[in-house]
């Protein structure tokens, strides 16, 4: 622990943080980062319980709002996205729902991007409207339309980049300067391309959101999510959940801060894979089209190339035909996974019409370009050979 004092970890990359920030290690092990599964603290005197309440002494009280394990990967997960703070919560969609309940209100309104993840979309349309918050949604990268959405009541641009599943990028620093005059906040959902592609608060975003069941862990074990921005803003984000209670699991927080150890490999090496995979699509007779971020053929490319450094994992395509010619493919896999998940080592075959997307109304499906015969793959680390021999067999 002494050591950590001399460390500028500012001169840290990427890949180093990602292993050892925050690191303590302890005579017991290696690896220091203890797995604490406790519900409460002990505290030595009356005088401390009632320090640690008041919050004049810093310190542990109860896992709902504050656990060592949990700490650590916030911390490190901060250190990653550049942010003061991060709230740790028990899935991706709780971090929204917390983030947006710590800082709306009711009469608040949010623009939101229409290619959001299916249920983001739900929450804003369905739920937070419940409860007075109203959102419209906007093509993601029809920067006009974001600016005719404004009401004197804005007060949140939410988006995600690249969409999920078409592969639509938006200008984060665009917007940013679209919303900023108006005083609203900008909430980036950056799980498909993590710190390691992608750093939304360094192009101007206010918030970052990650679903960590995603690449963050990385193999599929466990769920979680976050928030990270400035200690301002995540104090009443934090202040909400430390109240109701979507915290993340020690035991999960201890899976994730193992997933970030090999984060930036697993990006890079996935994203190499992911582009073969989208330039062979691309070359394949019996594909309409593709949308992946790191192809030339991408109309943002110019973009893609400012704002992120590969075009990270997951893809989409448009077989020839409809819905029946894109099951054929899906139910020919042998190795891809049939799962409606991403992020993973295993590569995994999605159905967003009927899947993910599958309880947006049809209409809104459709203005998203969510198509029967759109396919969505994550690309994992099986070998390429064998990933394009499996998906030929469609
Ligand atoms: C999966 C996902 C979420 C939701 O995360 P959960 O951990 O499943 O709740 C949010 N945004 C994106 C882009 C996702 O892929």
């Amino acid at each position: 622990m002494s050591n950590n004092q001399q460390i500028n970890f500012a001169d840290w990359q990427d890949e180093t943080l990602a292993i050892r920030y925050g690191y303590h290690p302890t005579q017991e092990g290696e690896h220091g980062e203890a797995m604490i599964l406790t519900s409460s603290f002990v505290y030595d005197s009356a005088a401390q319980a009632a320090a640690r309440f008041s919050g004049a002494e810093p310190g542990n009280i109860y896992s709902r709002f504050t656990n060592p394990t949990v700490g650590a990967f916030e911390r490190r997960l901060a250190a990653l996205e550049g942010a003061e703070m991060a709230v740790a919560t028990s899935s991706g969609m709780a971090a929204i729902l917390t983030a947006c309940m710590g800082l709306l209100n009711a009469g608040d309104h949010v623009i939101c991007s229409r290619s959001v993840f299916g249920a983001t979309q739900i929450l804003f349309a369905n739920h937070l409207s419940r409860f007075g918050i109203q959102t419209t949604f906007v093509d993601l990268t029809d920067h006009q339309a974001w600016q005719d959405a404004i009401q004197a009541t804005t007060r949140l641009f939410f988006l995600e980049t690249p969409s999920n599943p078409l592969m639509e990028v938006g200008d984060i620093g665009g917007l940013c300067a679209i919303a900023h005059a108006v005083d609203a906040l900008v909430m980036v959902d950056n799980c498909l391309m993590t710190p390691i592609l992608q750093k939304p608060l360094a192009l101007g975003a206010d918030i970052v959101i990650h679903s960590a069941t995603k690449f963050i862990d990385g193999q599929g074990r466990a769920l979680g999510g976050a928030v990270l921005g400035s200690k301002a803003l995540m104090s009443a984000v934090y202040g909400f959940l430390r109240t109701t209670g979507a915290t993340m699991s020690a035991f999960n927080a201890w899976i994730f801060l193992k997933g970030l150890e090999t984060l930036a490999l697993r990006m890079k090496a996935q994203s190499e894979q992911a582009l073969a995979v989208a330039q062979w699509l691309e070359a394949h007779e019996r594909v309409e089209a593709v949308f992946y971020p790191g192809l030339a053929s991408h109309p943002q490319a110019e973009l893609i190339a400012k704002q992120q450094s590969a075009g990270g994992a997951v893809l989409s395509f448009r077989v020839t035909g409809g819905r029946a010619e894109a099951w054929k493919v899906i139910d020919a896999v042998q190795i891809f996974s049939r799962s409606a998940n991403l992020g993973d080592v295993k590569s995994i075959i999605t159905h967003p019409a009927t899947t993910t997307h599958g309880r947006v109304a049809e209409a809104d499906r459709l203005a998203a370009g969510i198509t029967e015969n759109l396919i969505r793959l994550s690309i994992g680390l099986e070998s390429l050979t064998d990933l394009k021999a499996d998906l030929a067999r469609g």
